[in-house]
């Protein structure tokens, strides 16, 4: 064993394997994977082995086609066999929520590249004969799913950064990890130590161990789960004859299971309600090649509708049970990336579809090790997604309630109950008694809209217009004409000071930095020119000699950017960070009477000349100390609010008290962004990501080049000289019943002209075949994850003249101007075009009429906004 390699791999399963491979294959031949045990002596050994390419997150699913396609690329550099059965695969649908479900993943898959197809429950049962199809209404095909053989395909990424010249290390369990003043970590193993500058944690169900050697508790929580294996089945043996195919795999939303054939029979897993977590608080560390006792009883109701949905199933012996644990993050993703506050010390684990997501998990951070970036947009798997609220018992409460409902339909009004409340501001309890219904904004508690008097404060989830569509209208119409009161509470905040806070502002930002009791808005980008954030920044003025400014953020990506500001602070302690979390909190005033609101609750002069348009104050309001900004997200006359949590009950009882003779009424989030909308304003997270350029993100008046050296400047003035590939457009689309909820795919008639659309690269996938086993589809398309990081790289699907040139990233309803409102991203030669007929989004299956309004529809010139 060597004692000092550049990277240390802790865990052999296919995750550890896979990240030491990806950074081998990356350059960084130096590397070390240390195994306590064998090679997959953790969860990777006795699972199923399926794999697909469908996820929630659309860029998590171009992290798993990559892995897909990666297989046979292994098998030619390893030598070993991956044991890959490339079957493709259908997710049967027993009711319309279900189908509608389907229809959007099938929408999304169109800009993803995916070749997925809607099929009838009668084309399903054609490769999956022993389903009774009455119990469907229909199907989305799949060509990119399979099964493998999970020892063989860890083995394989073993083999192949072996002879790329990493070193494997078995029987030699981690015990220990510190690290010295100039950054160096020490891996002491049972064997010794082993120095180096990176440590990756791949400790899959030790993982929690591994993070608590450094004082991390990572939300991850192991469960039990069990498939069966049947006897032999004869219909199975004929149906392989008969057609000379294996058959597929099929994934059941009702009866929560999976089932394929494995041999002559069927390997048949469930995700059963009555969930068992495994080891919630510490992983036995001599738990190793053994299964758990399976329990039939708790797996029973799946089985149950599982037998109904496929007799041919039920008729067959059950041969063994298998059970074993698995790691899950809250939200079922991975957690991977660098741990906020530990440098150089990553993580990869938490990964629940290790032969769906290894590879992609592996590449991601290696490119992140080796480059600096992940090389993808990995929001969705970035271990800084969670809060401190994550904690053990947070983890446990989702993780149960995420695994019980791993083939459930999220809907997109739909707020799941588990873990709540877990933060709470001082106004929860007030905010319940007038009816709110509470949303959860990154462990907080939200008002999302109110309920009048005898309406029940609860959402009918759908994916369709809801029942809140006429209250949050109400609200969003009384604070246009009058004065409204939001909490904001669930924004991110923090102060930088220092002398050295405006020069490193300076360099992080792209805006100018104001002057004192003044804002500006900035948004931030990585040294490739990509949007990795979106602030508003005050300057508070000189304090103690040094210049100090409150920055406001996105809630969700507050671990995210803190990463980022710490990695770069100066190292002479010339500037501090501090983030409030909490300790801060907001109420937003907005409305043309907001101005003589304010008015009434302070000292000071808030007339539009004394208190302009982007000014900040410290002022008493109602009799609190507070912070406030002139400026609304509602693109109106506005202002927010700040305050220490002991003052918000004060301020809001003083807001509602002047309020009343102005008609004053509480708006909930879901206003908040409905009015945005009809402002064109973007979201950080849907609209502003790093996948997109700030020119392609209609930044344009924030960025400036001329300015001093910035981090990604250099890159953002290639993407302005060059013009961007893209432009984030708002577009009003002709709904009918269901405004759009992200990720639809834009269509444009453009016939055979050019605009930066490209086809994707034919990949493999398996054809889809009739009961004869004769192939439907000779040659499918595949996702090319090579392709993607470049967001243009949009799909040129067609039908007839028009093509898929683009996508939304959020929407909904605009309930002022009553309209549906779109933003999206669209080849940048079209962004400008306002003309009827030009553009479709699929909404539901269902293509509507859509044109692009380049100016707000609410308030253009800025007039009211600026009072
Ligand atoms: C019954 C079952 C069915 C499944 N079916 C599927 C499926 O169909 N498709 C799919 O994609 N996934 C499936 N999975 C999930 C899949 O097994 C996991 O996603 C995958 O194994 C995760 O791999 P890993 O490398 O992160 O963790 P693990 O496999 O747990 O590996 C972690 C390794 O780290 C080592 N280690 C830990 N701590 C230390 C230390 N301190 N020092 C040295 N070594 C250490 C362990 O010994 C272990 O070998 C299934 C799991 C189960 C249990």
């Amino acid at each position: 064993m060597k004692s000092h390699v550049k990277a240390v791999v802790i865990g052999g399963g296919v995750v550890g394997c896979s990240v030491l491979y990806h950074l081998a294959r990356a350059g960084w031949t130096d590397v070390m994977l240390i195994e306590r045990s064998e090679l997959t002596s953790g969860s990777s050994w006795h699972a199923a082995g399926g794999f697909h390419t469908l996820n929630g997150d659309p860029n998590v699913a171009k992290l798993q086609a990559y892995t897909v396609q990666l297989y046979k690329e292994l098998e030619e550099i390893s030598g070993q066999s991956c044991g890959l059965h490339l079957t493709g695969g259908a997710m049967v649908a027993d009711s319309p929520e279900r189908m509608d479900f389907l229809r959007l993943a099938h929408a999304k898959g169109r800009y993803l590249g995916m070749d997925t197809e809607l099929i009838t429950p009668s084309e399903v049962k054609a490769m999956f004969p022993l389903m009774d199809e009455k119990n469907f209404v229909g199907a989305m095909w799949d060509p990119v799913e399979g099964h493998l053989d999970p020892s063989g395909t860890t083995h394989a990424y073993a083999k192949a950064a072996q002879k790329l010249g990493a070193e494997i290390v078995l029987r030699n369990p981690v015990t220990e990890l510190t690290q010295d003043a100039d950054g160096t970590w020490n891996v002491v193993t049972v064997n010794g130590t082993v120095r180096c500058e990176h440590v990756v944690n791949c400790g899959g169900l030790w993982a929690r161990e591994v993070g608590r050697m450094v004082g991390v508790e990572l939300p991850l929580l192991a469960m039990e789960h069990m498939y069966l294996l049947t006897e032999d089945i004869p219909e199975v043996m004929e149906f392989n004859k008969s057609t000379g195919r294996e058959m597929i795999g099929v994934m059941d939303f009702k009866g929560e299971i999976y089932t394929r054939q494995e041999r002559n029979g069927v390997l048949l897993g469930t995700y059963e309600k009555a969930c068992k977590p495994w080891s919630p608080v510490n992983t036995p560390w001599d738990f190793g090649h053994e299964l758990l006792q399976p329990d039939i009883d708790r797996i029973a109701p799946s089985l149950e509708v599982g037998f109904r949905h496929f007799p041919g199933i039920e008729k067959a012996g059950i041969k063994q049970i298998i059970n074993g644990p698995f790691t899950f993050a809250p939200d079922g993703n991975p957690l991977v990336g660098p741990v906020q506050g530990l440098t150089n010390f990553w993580c990869a684990c938490a990964v629940m579809a290790g032969f769906s997501q290894g590879g992609g998990v592996g590449l991601a951070l290696s490119n992140w090790m080796v480059n600096g970036d992940p090389g993808f947009d990995v929001w969705g798997m970035d271990v800084a997604r969670f809060g401190e609220w994550a904690t053990l018992r947070y983890t446990n409460a989702k993780v149960r309630e995420n695994y019980s409902r791993r083939f459930s339909i999220r809907f997109p009004n739909e707020e799941l109950p588990a873990a709540r409340p877990a933060q709470t501001t001082p106004l929860y309890d007030t905010m319940v008694s007038q009816n709110a219904v509470m949303g959860d904004s990154w462990g907080l508690e939200t008002p999302l809209w109110f309920a009048p008097e005898g309406t029940e404060p609860k959402d009918d989830v759908s994916y369709r217009r809801s029942n809140d569509f006429v209250h949050v209208g109400n609200e969003v119409r009384a604070t246009r004409e009058r004065v409204g009161v939001t909490e904001i509470a669930n924004f991110a905040k923090y102060e930088v000071s220092g002398s050295g806070a405006r020069a490193f502002l300076d360099r992080l930002m792209t805006n100018r930095m104001p002057k004192p009791g003044r804002i500006v808005l900035t948004p931030m980008l990585n040294e490739f020119g990509k949007l990795i954030g979106d602030f508003t920044i005050a300057n508070m003025g000189t304090k103690s000699g040094s210049e100090r400014f409150m920055i406001w953020g996105s809630a969700a990506a507050q671990k995210y950017h803190m990463r980022w500001f710490e990695a770069r602070l100066p190292k002479d302690g010339s500037v501090s960070i501090h983030r409030f979390d909490q300790t801060l909190v907001g109420l937003a005033i907005a409305g043309p009477n907001s101005q003589a609101l304010l008015a009434k609750l302070t000292d000071v002069d808030v007339s539009s000349s004394a208190f302009r348009f982007m000014d900040f104050r410290e002022m008493a309001v109602g009799g609190a100390p507070c912070m406030v900004n002139r400026i609304s997200y509602t693109g109106d006359l506005g202002y927010e609010i700040w305050m220490q949590p002991a003052y918000e009950r004060l301020v809001y009882a003083a807001i509602k008290q002047a309020g009343e003779e102005f008609g004053i009424v509480d708006f909930g989030m879901r206003a908040l962004l409905s009015t945005r909308l009809e402002k064109n304003f973007p979201t950080w997270y849907r609209e502003l990501r790093p996948i997109y350029g700030p020119f392609e993100g209609g930044m344009d008046r924030f960025i400036k080049l001329e300015k001093n050296d910035f981090i990604g400047r250099e890159a953002a003035a290639k993407e302005f000289a060059d013009g961007p590939k893209l432009r984030r457009v708002s577009m009003i689309v002709d709904a009918v019943d269901a405004d759009v909820m992200g990720d639809e795919p834009i269509w444009a008639k453009i016939g055979d002209t050019d605009y930066g659309t490209v086809d994707k690269p034919h990949g493999y996938g398996a054809p889809r075949f009739d009961s004869t086993g004769a192939a439907i589809q000779a040659t499918v398309k595949s996702p090319s994850p090579e392709t993607d990081g470049d967001a243009s790289a949009v799909l040129g699907l067609r039908d007839g003249d028009w093509r898929v040139v683009g996508w939304v990233t959020s929407g909904g309803y605009a309930h002022y101007v009553e309209k549906s409102l779109a933003q999206g991203y669209v080849p940048a030669a079209l962004a400008d075009d306002e003309s009827e007929g030009l553009f479709e989004v699929e909404i539901l299956g269902k293509r509507c009429k859509a044109r692009i309004n380049v100016e707000p529809l609410f308030d253009p010139t800025g007039e009211k906004m600026r009072g």
